[in-house]
């Protein structure tokens, strides 16, 4: 690998401060780049739903020293019930058999604490972060890019990168719309959380009806359950997705009948003031990059829920890609490099939401439910996982991470 080329005038703008952002910021300025983040939020986001390290995303992780520190974040989910309209359990089976994470290759913790773990590693580099900001134009004339925040301030980078997650910003300023790229895998869900008055920890209860999936999750041993109430929906909402109101209005229509907890999770749903609604899709572009701008993260490459990679991929892109802008003087050739060397394992990971999602997860007919419910139950009574689970192990395992070992500031990588 080439050593990193005289960086310290390369500035770079990232947009997004949630996992690929972070990351990104992180290793840029360990290489000496002058990095500036824009996050739209006024914050980053802390708490929320469990999210996975794993795989090759372990080796990141650990290359950038806060493997331990995550290690100490892991929820330990034990156990993944499933039941009936009447809250009997169908099946009870331990996570892994259906994520195929291999114990010590595999952390399952709050995506808040995930994103904590990196922010807080920026803040101790010169990284700046413009909170509450977002990109409101670019032009790239080749040389650099000028940028106008849509706070009025203008600036001129020498590279910009959206890490502005699935429905990226960036992206749609430099690449068009999203709806060229978005690819709808027939679900919505709604997230939300409210009290563990069910007095549950460490586990997740799940109950399906036909085109239905209710659950709630207990984060270790919260006082507070992360809900979720999915629906299946051939035409995508995405004329109304921002209007949380009319989702509101439209999940507690469908749920507006259903057994177990679903009248108590939807009561939750309408209170909810952390409610986050979603369709379920992945993000398929031909190009990660034009001129001097490129995207990482859900934005390039969204896996969706259903793969349970989306943050193991968002840590892989941001390591490969900062790796190779030190390598390279041109921003060209550094994304050509990053694209070549990541896209196979982006896509291998991407497929393993359908083969997954269908109807193991989101059973969509009374058929689909009662063959799901036939292999839990055999999985409960064998203590084995689907076949499924060792090819995505293997998948999720798949990039070998190049070298880059030679860091700016003196210091070397494992
Ligand atoms: C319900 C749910 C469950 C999931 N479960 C898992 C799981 O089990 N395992 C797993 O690995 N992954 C899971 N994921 C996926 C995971 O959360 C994402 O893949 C991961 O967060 C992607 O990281 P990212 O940094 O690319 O994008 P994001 O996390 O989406 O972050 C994008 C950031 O950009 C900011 N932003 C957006 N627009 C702008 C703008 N215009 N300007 C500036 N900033 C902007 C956002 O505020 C946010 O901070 C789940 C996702 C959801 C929604």
């Amino acid at each position: 690998m080439l050593a990193p080329q005289n960086a310290k005038t390369r500035s770079v703008l990232v947009s997004g401060a949630s996992i690929a952002g972070p990351a990104l910021a992180y290793c840029l300025d360990r290489y000496g780049f002058d990095v500036t983040v824009v996050e739209r939020a006024d914050a980053i986001r802390r708490g929320g739903y469990p999210i996975d390290v794993r795989g090759s995303a372990i080796d990141v992780v650990e290359r950038m020293g806060v493997l331990a520190k995550l290690r100490s974040a892991h929820i330990d989910t034990r156990k993944l019930t499933f039941v009936d309209a009447e809250g009997n359990q169908i099946a009870a089976i331990a996570p892994e058999a259906l994520s195929g994470g291999v114990t010590d290759r595999h952390i399952e913790l709050p995506r808040g604490a995930l994103t904590s773990v990196l922010y807080d590693l920026t803040r101790d580099r010169q990284v700046r972060y413009r909170f509450d900001d977002c990109i409101g134009a670019l032009r790239d004339d080749g040389a650099g890019v000028d940028v106008r925040f849509a706070s009025g301030t203008e600036q001129r980078f020498d590279i910009v990168i959206g890490a502005d997650g699935m429905h990226s910003n960036t992206r749609a300023l430099v690449f068009g719309p999203e709806a060229k790229f978005n690819r709808y895998l027939g679900f919505c869900f709604n997230l939300f959380a409210l009290p563990n008055d069910l007095g549950l920890s460490y586990e997740a209860v799940v109950h399906a009806e036909p085109g239905r999936l209710a659950g709630v999750y207990a984060v270790g041993d919260s006082p507070v359950l992360q809900g979720f109430l999915n629906f299946a929906v051939d035409e995508p909402p995405f004329h109304s997705h921002a209007d949380i109101g009319a989702q509101r209005r439209r999940t507690a229509e469908i749920f507006s009948h259903g057994g177990w907890q679903i009248p108590r999770l939807v009561a939750a749903m309408q209170r909810a003031d952390d409610l986050f609604f979603d369709t379920v899709s992945q993000i398929h572009m031909p190009r990660w990059s034009c001129g001097r701008v490129a995207l990482i993260g859900d934005a390039a490459h969204a896996p969706s829920f259903l793969s349970g990679q989306g943050s193991s991929l968002a840590l892989v892109g941001a390591y490969v890609l900062a790796g190779e802008l030190a390598a390279h003087a041109d921003p060209v050739e550094a994304f050509a490099a990053y694209e070549r060397i990541t896209r196979p394992f982006m896509e291998a990971n991407q497929a393993l939401a359908s083969r997954k999602g269908g109807s193991l997860l989101m059973p969509r007919t009374q058929a689909e439910l009662d063959a799901r419910n036939a292999t839990l139950a055999a999985m409960q009574a064998s203590g084995l996982a689907p076949s499924t689970s060792e090819h995505s192990g293997h998948v999720h395992n798949s990039l070998k991470l190049p070298g880059y070992t030679r860091w700016l500031d003196g210091q070397r990588l494992p």
